[in-house]
């Protein structure tokens, strides 16, 4: 069979990880191919990776690790600031408890997740408070983390007093701050904030930044932003399964992303895309946006019969969050596509008829 010989069908924006490779993380891969290098992240360009964050973050003692995927991420990470009888907060949305098959309790040996019921997929300071010192007693978990995802999985954005908000409730209560960030990017490029802002000076002690849904093949890295936390997470990364024997083509990639600003600008083009879509069926009728449009995420309630009709016309689009159309968008959303993809719902709207 050619290489070739899988047609790309029209761009469908059911998923921003339905996008490619972006240019410049295929450039640095293909630098990074260049002949024999060590194994196990002792390369130069994973040094050079680690690097770029701790200048992109201004941390210079940032400890930084790269997995495979996100889900391996977070469940590392939270596994890492728990024991096996401690319990992390989240949002009742949150994908470490709608969308990890439990990966934060198998890799923690149990911690358990306690889910925060919340107005719009955040949490508030408030809730973590309810939850944290609602039990104290030896028979319920010990309240030990609060996880939040930013942006949300419905595309709201932590604003930096929010974040700050919390993470003074979490210090209060004696509690760590992980950040799920596998659209970190796109929240930058919706708060147009400096990275340090909305993590490490906020209050957030470990960060999961995204790298696949940025425009990498594959790739999340971890951030400690406190090193001592970051003691032994090697062989965590390890025992799991993730460590990357050829480190290198998992970390050029970042060093492409994140050298030249590509992981905002293509952030930006993302959220900008949502955006254009939200903008374009705002006032049409028979069609509601469910949340605001804050990052890369358009979420969109109609009857079932327009759903299935928009289905029909060609799109494709999952329904599991609210039972509304979701459409996200990526690095490489082509604008024509989104306008051709508001005509559609355009004409599936009492207007049109
Ligand atoms: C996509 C995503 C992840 C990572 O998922 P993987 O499929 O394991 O890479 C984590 N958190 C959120 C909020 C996500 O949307």
């Amino acid at each position: 069979m050619p290489l070739d010989d899988q047609t790309p069908t029209p761009q469908q924006f059911a998923s921003d990880n339905y996008a490619g490779i972006c240019p410049e993380a295929w450039a640095a891969t293909q630098a990074a191919n260049a002949g024999s290098m060590p194994a196990y992240g002792e390369d130069p360009w994973t040094a050079r990776a680690a690097d770029a964050f701790r200048d992109l973050f201004d941390k210079p003692d940032a400890q930084v690790f790269f997995a495979f995927n996100g889900t391996a991420a977070n469940a590392l990470a939270l596994a890492s600031l728990c024991q096996s009888y401690h319990s992390v907060i989240c949002a009742a949305s949150a994908h470490v408890e709608t969308d990890e098959c439990g990966a934060p309790e198998f890799f923690s040996n149990g911690s358990k997740l306690l889910v925060a019921p919340t107005e719009n997929g955040k949490l508030t300071p408030a809730a973590v408070r309810a939850l944290a010192t609602g039990r104290s007693d030896i028979h319920f978990p010990k309240v030990r983390v609060v996880t939040i995802t930013q942006p949300t999985e419905t595309g709201q954005v932590y604003t930096l007093a929010e974040i700050r908000a919390l993470s003074a409730a979490c210090r209060d209560l004696g509690l760590r701050l992980h950040m799920d960030g596998a659209r970190f990017a796109n929240a930058c490029a919706s708060l147009g904030c400096a990275p340090a802002d909305m993590t490490w000076r906020a209050g957030v002690d470990l960060l999961c930044f995204g790298g696949t849904k940025n425009g990498m093949a594959a790739g999340e890295a971890i951030l400690f932003f406190d090193p001592v936390l970051a003691e032994d997470f090697g062989y965590r990364c390890k025992q799991a399964g993730q460590l990357a024997s050829k480190m290198r083509f998992l970390s050029a990639p970042w060093v492409g992303m994140l050298e030249g600003g590509a992981w905002l600008r293509h952030a930006g083009h993302a959220n900008a895309c949502a955006r254009r879509l939200a903008e374009a069926v705002a006032d049409l009728p028979d069609w509601r946006a469910m949340f605001p449009v804050e990052a890369n995420a358009v979420f969109l309630a109609a009857d079932p019969e327009r759903l299935e009709a928009l289905r029909a016309c060609g799109w494709r689009f999952y329904t599991f969050i609210g039972g509304g159309a979701r459409f996200m968008f990526a690095w490489d959303s082509d604008p024509a596509r989104v306008d051709a993809l508001a005509r559609d719902i355009g004409s599936l709207s009492r207007r049109a008829a």
